[in-house]
Formats: C-alpha cells, structure tokens, sequence
C-alpha cells in the first residue's frame, strides 16, 4: 500500500480522578487529526489509554479508601467512555495495568537499554514532587514548592537504577535541530534546546518497592525494585503496537510507518522531548517525528485543578450543552501556542452565534426554502449553475453570479488546502476559522441574490418569471451543495453535527429532502 502511515497518540492521564477539560481538549485536538488524516486518504492509527502505574493512583486509592485496581479501573473506564461523550475515534485504549502486552513492551525496552550500558545503580537524594512523580532539584522550586502543585516535594533517599541521559545530549540537539525532531510550536522547542544546553544530567528510573507501595512494574532481575512510573508510561506508545514480541503492529505503526506524532500539554513536554527520544536512541529505535504541545485551560481565570465542579466536567458538559458545542469552543477559542481561559458563558456565545446563527441557520432556510418553492426537490443546477442576480437589485450582471457567488466560490476553493496547512501547523483555531469563512460567504450569498424575491418574480407572467425561475433553482442548487460541501470539510472538528447536515441536504427515496429541523439549540438561556 502506498497511503502514507500516521500514527498519533494523547498523552495518558493519571486515573487519579475522573477526567477534566484540559484532558478533553488533547482528546477532541488529536481526533481532529486522526479524522482529518483518514479523510485524506493516510492509514491512521489514534492511540491513547490510562497511566495506571502511578503513585497518585496508589494515594488517591488509600485516600477514598479502596483497594487501588479498583480506582484505577473505575477511573480508567470513566477515560474511556468520553469515546461516546466527545465522539472520539480512537484505534486503541491502552491501559498500563492491564495490558498484557504492556509489562512485556516496558521490559524489552529496559532490557535493550541494559544492553546499550546505559542503566546503572547508584545511591540518590532528591526532592519528589509526587503530583508530577519526579524529582526537583532546588533551583527549579518556587520557594521551596512544585511549580506544577504548589507543594512541597519530599525528600527521598535511596539506591535507584539510573538512566545514562547525559550521553544523549548531543544527539539529542542535533535531531532538533535539524527538524528530525520537530517540535511544536516554537517556543516549546526552544525551551527543550535551552534545557538541553544547560548539561543532561542521568535521571532516576527506579525506585524501592516500598516506597511504590508494591504497585507497578518490578525492575527485570531486581524485584525489590520497581520500575519509574514516567520509564513505564512513556514506553506505552511502543508497548500497545505489541513490541514485546516485535508484533506486526509495531512494525507497520513505528519502524515503517512515515509519521509517530505525540499530543501533550505543556507541563509534561521533557519527558516526551527529552526522556523519552533518548531511551528510544539507547534501544535502537525509531523516533518520534512530531510532538505538539498544547498550552492549558484555566476556567474563570483559575487552574482546573483548583475549579472543579461541573463546569470542568467534560460530560457534564456534553450533556447540557451538546458535544457540538464543547468541541467547536475547543477548536475554535483555543490557540495553538498558549493558554485559553473557559467559561460556560463563552462557550454558549460562540455556539450560538456560529453554529446555532451561522450555519444552523444557512442549512435551516436553505431546507425550508427548497420545501417551500419546490416541493422539497432539488432541480438539476440551471444555466451552468450560474446564479442571476435578483429582480429587484437593479440592472442583474447576465451570467454572473456577483460579487458574493464569486466570494463564495474562493472560500469554497481555498478551504482544504487551507485547513490542509492549519493542522499541519496545529492550528485548529486556523483550520475552522477556513470552515466558517465558507459558512459566512454562504449566508452573503443567499442575502445578496434573495431567494424569496426570485420567487415572488416567478409568479409574474412572461420572460422575466422563466429567468427568476430558473435562478431560483439555482441559487437553491448551490446552495444545497454548498450545505453539503461544508458539512464534508466540517467533519473532522464537528463529526456528528456532520452527518446531521448531511442528512438535512440528502434527499430521501421519494426524491425530496427531509423537512427542515433546527440543527443547534440556542444555548445562551439554559
Ligand atoms: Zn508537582
């Protein structure tokens, strides 16, 4: 086959706590990506899945006290049903503590680096931040507290299995360089180049079971010793292709496959830029070609973390306001570099101006138009499809579909090369600002070239009512295909509100379209 290989992963979340906003919008960002890539025509494979191996996970359990399997897969399936709540399309949910093929991959992977000589034990002092579950050196805190938490790290003492990170530096600057390793947006990997300047030092890749409280992977031929949770749940994004036993999987969707992009926020972008290329380099495999990193979402000015509540709750969310409505304010208000800030507020006010106003209303009387005038039927597009101007505008420019046809035709043309660059910019705000550039030249058109007057100059006798009929036909033909032309680019962001439209302008077996229904509620009063 010669469609080019994509493979694209999210992050995998703590299963701590159910999930929030911030996880929704890696979600719905890298779904985009997988939808947009199928559609043009790429084999795709979209993986994400739970970080269960985490000491959070361990605390959280003994916190509510429940036996920590079961908060892991009671939060773990609570991860997985957003599938259903945000329309997700992901290939594959990979969970670390119940994935046979996991604990096989994570062991590989510390073998072949064993092998390289780059694991070592050594005696360690550090302080532990366990909400990130890494360690701090004093420098990086502020006054004394986790940049991330706000908390002060532990102090931990104890002999660890290290990784040879230092080694890698170089390597490691050079792919980034040079875009091997490529690394958006800019500032991130500007961040990661200073970081690496600053001198690698080796990093802990274990710890005592004890401390672990007997949860994770035990170290290959030193049980006492468990295996760093970070070691762990990086190598997931080799382990669920089935890399343990060289799998088909892994083969076609890393070693062969032309793109292994990886989403992820802010806060975690050395492990996946830093940590984990060099593990990849010391086991002699493939790296990464793309990493994006999205910025984080406050909600009313503070930390999600801090908010909770309902109005973080992606499903609650879903359910009040539609899935419509939550993936369009991610896509649409999000940037690509930097934080955004959420309220119930704005997202109901872009809902309803863009989906509800815009292109609820464009499809809405597009339908009720084609009922009214023709029976539900769509006439075959008259004259070429070239629209006349309406009676009353004057002297009608013969042939012409005027300044806004023209207008409409350009939005229709540029928009998939335009969302093309946007996405592989990711700039989704870029990418459905091009969709609704087609959606606002489409309601111009339909005020410029007044449907309702063509029909009022139809009833009149003589050659004048044949031309407005024969333009009524085809301002409601294009219409109808522009509808149609809109709901196809919109289905990588909006997938649901897609197919609806599309089912709007589809005619049933008896020839007439379905009678016109509102597509988007009005959100602004519940
Ligand atoms: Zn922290």
């Amino acid at each position: 086959m010669t469609e080019p290989i994509t493979y694209l992963t999210t992050t995998i979340p703590y299963v701590n706590a159910r999930p929030h906003l911030g996880h929704a919008l890696e979600f719905v960002e890298a779904d985009v990506l997988a939808r947009h890539y199928r559609r043009r025509g790429h084999q795709v494979r979209f993986q994400t899945g739970t970080d269960d191996n985490s000491l959070k996970n361990v605390l959280a359990a003994q916190a509510e006290g429940v036996a920590t399997q079961d908060l892991v897969d009671r939060n773990a399936a609570a991860f997985e049903a957003l599938r259903g709540s945000l329309a997700l399309s992901f290939d594959e949910f990979v969970r670390t503590s119940r994935d046979p093929r996991h604990r096989a991959g994570v062991e590989r992977l510390w073998r072949q680096c064993a092998e390289s000589g780059d694991l070592y034990r050594k005696h360690y002092g550090g302080r532990y931040c366990v909400g990130c579950e890494q360690f701090y050196l004093d420098t990086e805190l502020v006054d004394g507290r986790c940049p991330e938490h706000g908390t002060e790290p532990q102090l931990v003492a104890e002999e660890n299995w290290f990784f040879r990170l230092s080694r890698y530096a170089g390597q490691l600057h050079d792919l980034i360089t040079s875009g091997r390793l490529r690394i958006e947006p800019a500032t991130r990997r500007n961040e990661v180049l200073a970081f690496i300047a600053g001198g690698l030092a080796d990093f802990s890749i274990s710890r005592s079971r004890a401390r672990a409280r007997d949860w994770g992977i035990p170290v290959p031929d030193d049980p006492d010793q468990v295996i760093y949770v970070w070691w762990d749940a990086l190598g997931n994004y080799l382990t669920a292709l089935d890399y343990a036993t060289d799998g088909e999987p892994y083969r076609h969707w890393w070693v062969r496959s032309d793109r292994r992009l990886h989403l992820l926020g802010k806060g975690v972008t050395r492990f996946h830029a830093v940590y984990w290329p060099a593990m990849l380099l010391s086991a002699g495999q493939p790296l990464p070609t793309d990493i994006y990193v999205h910025g984080y979402l406050t909600v009313a000015g503070e930390r999600i973390s801090k908010s909770g509540g309902t109005s973080v709750d992606p499903v609650a969310l879903v359910e009040r306001y539609g899935v419509d409505a939550v993936r369009w304010w991610l896509l649409r208000e999000v940037p690509r570099a930097g934080d955004a800030d959420f309220t119930v507020e704005r997202l109901a006010a872009r809902a309803d101006t863009e989906l509800a106003n815009g292109l609820g209303n464009l499809v809405n009387r597009t339908v009720s138009m084609v009922h009214r005038y023709r029976g539900g039927v769509v006439s075959a597009a008259a004259n070429g499809g070239v629209v006349p101007a309406a009676p009353t505008g004057g002297v009608a420019s013969a042939g012409s579909d005027g300044d806004a046809g023209r207008e409409l035709d350009r939005a229709l043309e540029r928009v998939p090369a335009l969302v093309e660059d946007s996405l592989a910019d990711f700039d989704f705000r870029a990418a459905t600002g091009a969709v609704w550039d087609v959606v606002e030249a489409a309601n111009r058109f339909v005020n410029d070239r007044r449907p309702w007057q063509l029909a009022k100059a139809e009833g009149a006798a003589g050659e004048a009512a044949a031309a407005a009929s024969a333009g009524l036909d085809a301002v409601l033909h294009r219409l109808v295909t522009t509808g149609r032309a809109i709901a196809a680019e919109l289905a990588p962001f909006l997938p649901v509100a897609a197919s609806r439209i599309e089912a709007q302008l589809t005619p049933a077996a008896d020839g007439t379209l379905p009678p016109a229904a509102p597509l988007f509620p009005r959100l602004a009063d519940r």
